[in-house]
């Protein structure tokens, strides 16, 4: 029997590139399949008359079939299906390279639906791998009146195709599935349909795929995403309550004043208010679950020292009077370099405390201080085992790492808070994997800089208490943000010269990495960053050092590379985006960012806060095709708005989520990401999760669900 899980091949025999397509689609099951929805509907208004072809255009053609057949092609014996169409007003010559199936399905007489692009093949205008459609119904659903057997449907879907699969052939796979799937359970529970108003699972397939109406389509949609935002949400709030239920060290209120008056400056208002809410959070014995959102420079390091150091300053067993030792804090960073870096900071912030701290990282492990005396007032390399070991009996109070803090390998006595530096989200079975079984569960902080907006805040840390930086440190210098003309280009290079001469630094942000990435004439135009260092190094900064960093680079070349940069080794850092996690390099205070439309303003903000770390007077030159009136409208929105998170909410709502830093991290589908749009579905589907966990905690009642949202809560962890 034919059920949602079931395997595709189960539904239809499938050729080898058809198989090699669906993979590449990820549709590996029935319930895959029926989740690959169309990406628009072509509307019979929108055809286009043959005679009125143009190259280059995009558009729709309805007509007859005159002539259809399966070929090799000559030169490289690629099979395709080669057809001439014929509307009223004349006739189009159409080829489907590795289609040759079509050649089958397609027969003389029957009206197609054709979009793509027209372009020029063997000297004539035509049409070559458009997707297809059959206008008349197919055979497998004539008898199915719910589906598609409309003949005056007017609505058509266009998916998203690849090689192998076309929108003809995901049609005609669906409404297979559709008709031979008879047992189809919602799992949404039928109080929630009811009070949203929202369409059966199987009524919504059916509308989505093959809707009569636009608002068939609509509505079906709005119940997709309502779905996906609603299951996130369960599962956040299942994970919020299941964290509620262990038990956390509750931290006593220890005097941070004298600590503060350290750091070397005031805090802001910002972070006072953090800090308080932090420490509020911690006197309690459940475990706090804390984002802190603030844009990059906004000082989190400072606020997640001072929640260090009161933990650290309490005792294990307060309420055993127990004298020594003390409870332990673990702060992860997302690099080797970032670790370090914290690790350097928390060395002169603690200095006079005391309190030992160590680094551990996948190159080796550090301790402050040396047992050494003439290296007292410096950290040592120590051994990973040694390290564990006192990490194990308590002995050390603060660790600072990378992703090697959660191996198994490692246990801490007492750890009572753990510090994650912009890992999206740390979850409840990574929080579980840094606990002691049977011990105190730790307190969360976790660090952000990445600006989302407050739909998307409010889904994905849905299970988490979120306090916001929205403040800079007084006296940071705005970036001069500059949208270059092209002629204007050499202007530029004399005042980052002028800059480097002075002993700063620069980084130069490609869109690209290197030639062959991406061959299509656009991307061909775009600067990549191989071929930029080089050109930058040999015809113009022959006198500085320029590095590359980009994300296909190793691990080590990638460290060695910011290492570089930060002992000011190199002095021009051509990147791709990648240098937008944290680093600090106070002393690099130019961009140069090539390609820039291509880029979200979130993340155009991100690459901007870089060099936005010291007193000196920070530049941004923005290179970027700003011919169309969008693009120069972005850009303007960019030169002059200061906060990422406002930035964020432009992205979304101007250009769709896809420009949204990081979309892929979030596990959330296209439709749940448009859904985010629109404050007032996430906030329904959000109170609805919080009403049906409050009724049933477990979800015993609703196993369906509760199985379906297991994707959710293991999801973006990098
Ligand atoms: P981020 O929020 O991006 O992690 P950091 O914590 O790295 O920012 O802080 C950036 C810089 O600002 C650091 O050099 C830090 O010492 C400094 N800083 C933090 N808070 C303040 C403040 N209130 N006043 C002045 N400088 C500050
Ligand atoms: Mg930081």
């Amino acid at each position: 029997m034919l059920t949602l899980s079931s395997p595709i091949d189960q539904l239809i025999r499938l050729k080898e590139d058809i198989k090699i397509g669906l993979k590449k689609l990820g549709i590996h099951t029935v319930e895959d399949l029926l989740y690959h929805f169309p990406s628009r509907y072509a509307d019979e208004s929108q055809y286009v008359s043959i005679q009125g072809l143009a190259e280059g255009a995009t558009v729709t053609v309805r007509g007859t079939i005159k002539k259809i057949s399966a070929k090799k092609s000559w030169k490289t014996k690629t099979a395709m299906s080669e057809a001439i169409i014929e509307d009223v007003s004349g006739t189009l010559p159409v080829v489907w390279f590795n289609q040759p199936y079509l050649a089958n399905m397609l027969h003389v007489g029957n009206t197609i639906e054709l979009t793509g692009k027209v372009s020029v093949y063997k000297d004539k205008l035509a049409m070559v791998n458009p997707s297809t459609r059959e206008e008349k119904a197919l055979p497998i659903d004539s008898h199915d009146s719910l589906f598609g057997s409309d003949e005056h449907a007017t609505l058509t879907p266009v998916y998203p195709e690849t090689k192998g699969v076309s929108s003809l052939w995901i049609h005609h796979a669906v409404s297979r599935a559709l008709s031979l799937i008879e047992n189809m359970p919602d799992h949404l529970p039928a109080s929630v349909l009811e009070q949203y108003s929202l369409p059966s699972l199987k009524t919504a397939l059916i509308w989505v795929h093959g809707p009569k109406t636009k608002d068939d389509a609509i509505v079906a949609r709005k119940r997709f995403a309502f779905d996906e935002i609603f299951s996130i949400n369960l599962a956040r709030q299942k994970e919020r309550l299941e964290i509620k239920e262990q038990i956390a060290y509750s931290i006593q209120d220890v005097d941070t004043n004298d600590f503060i008056s350290r750091l070397g400056f005031p805090l802001t208002d910002a972070q006072k208010k953090s800090i308080d809410h932090i420490l509020q959070d911690m006197t309690k014995d459940v475990p706090m679950s804390r984002l802190l959102e603030g844009d990059v420079g906004s000082g989190k390091t400072a606020v997640a020292a001072v929640a260090a150091y009161a933990t650290v300053m309490n005792r294990p067993g307060v309420e055993k009077k127990q004298t020594f030792g003390s409870l332990q804090v673990a702060y992860m960073a997302p690099t080797e370099i970032l670790a370090t870096q914290h690790f350097e900071s928390f060395i002169d912030l603690f200095r006079h405390t005391g309190i030992s701290i160590a680094l551990i990282t996948g190159s080796g492990c550090k301790k402050f201080p040396s047992k050494v005396a003439s290296n007292k007032d410096n950290w040592t390399n120590i051994s990973r085992a040694q390290l564990s070991k006192w990490i194990a009996n308590g002995e050390i109070p603060i660790v600072i790492g990378t992703h090697a803090l959660i191996q198994k390998s490692l246990t801490f006595k007492h750890l009572a808070l753990a510090i994650i530096d912009e890992q999206h989200r740390f979850g409840l079975n990574q929080r579980k994997g840094l606990a002691k079984k049977d011990s105190h569960f730790p307190h969360l902080l976790s660090m952000t800089a990445t600006p989302i907006p407050r739909t998307l805040a409010l889904t994905i840390y849905g299970d988490l208490d979120i306090s916001l930086l929205d403040q800079l440190p007084a006296g940071r210098k705005q970036v001069d943000t500059v949208l270059v003309m092209p002629d204007k280009r050499e202007e530029v290079y004399e005042n980052i010269r002028t800059i480097l001469q002075q002993g700063r630094q620069a980084y130069v942000i490609c869109p690209r990495i290197n030639e062959s990435d991406k061959d299509t004439a656009r991307a061909l135009q775009m600067k990549n960053v191989v071929t930029e260092a080089k050109r930058l190094q040999e015809k113009v900064f022959p006198e500085f050092r320029v590095g590359i960093l980009h994300s296909k680079m190793t691990k080590e070349k990638k460290e060695e590379a910011m290492e570089e940069f930060v002992n000011h080794e190199i002095d021009i850092l051509v990147a791709t985006s990648v240098v937008e996690v944290g680093v600090n390099v106070p002393n690099a205070t130019a961009i140069i960012i090539e390609g820039a439309e291509r880029f979200g303003l979130s993340q155009l903000h991100q690459l901007r806060g870089r060099v936005q770390r010291s007193s000196h007077q920070p530049y941004c030159y923005l290179f970027a095709d700003a011919k169309s009136e969008r693009t120069q409208e972005r850009m303007k929105l960019f030169t002059s708005a200061k906060n990422g998170f406002e930035l964020a909410e432009y992205d979304l709502q101007l250009r769709g989520s896809g420009e949204l830093t990081g979309t892929d991290q979030w596990g959330v589908s296209d439709i749940g990401m448009e859904a985010l749009r629109n404050l007032k579905l996430v906030e329904a589907a959000r109170q609805a999760a919080i009403t049906l966990i409050t009724e049933d905690p477990l979800l015993v009642k609703h196993t369906v669900l509760n199985s379906r949202i297991k994707k959710y809560e293991k999801m973006h962890f990098e």
